[in-house]
């Protein structure tokens, strides 16, 4: 079975940036599965997977725009501490700002806080290394839903 529109692909990968550092990986974990064409896995991935069957490894190079985002320097911003309502902020922690998306803090200094609103990996080239381990179709019950159930997906 090839992977198409509406079916639940399971798959493990390595995730390296240009330089060859790991940033992220499946291995030792259950494979991920999604729902193929769901939007569920950066778009430049998901069109890459398109075809593909169980047992097939390949590497996939995703460009930022087609991967997180080209990095946005707009969405870097300092707010005053005060903003913050006496709460604890540090370097490193997340806000949820509304509709905006997740800050992250990323220099606490002089009573001003720099917040970065782009994601972590935001304008980075994505290198994966993909092995498809499974390609079924997927139930009705996860059409209706938009996600997967079960090993590596939704559990509810
Ligand atoms: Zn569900």
């Amino acid at each position: 079975m090839h992977i198409s529109k509406d079916k639940v692909v399971s798959f493990h990968y390595a995730l390296s940036d240009n330089d060859g550092k790991l940033l992220d990986s499946s291995h030792g974990h259950d494979a991920f599965a999604y729902l193929h064409g769901a939007g569920m896995i950066v778009p430049g991935l998901e069109e890459q997977m398109e075809g593909k069957a169980a047992g097939d490894r390949f590497k996939a190079r995703v460009e930022p725009a087609r991967g997180y985002g080209d990095f946005d320097i707009q969405l870097v911003q300092q707010v005053p501490l005060e903003k913050f309502g006496g709460q604890q902020v540090e370097e490193g922690m997340q806000f949820q700002a509304g509709e905006h998306g997740v800050f992250t803090v990323k220099e606490v200094k002089d009573g001003k806080v720099l917040l970065d609103g782009n994601h972590p990996l935001a304008g980075v080239t994505l290198h994966f290394d993909v092995e498809v381990t499974d390609v079924r179709e997927a139930t009705p019950e996860e059409l209706s839903h938009g996600h997967v159930h079960g090993p590596g997906g939704h559990h509810h």
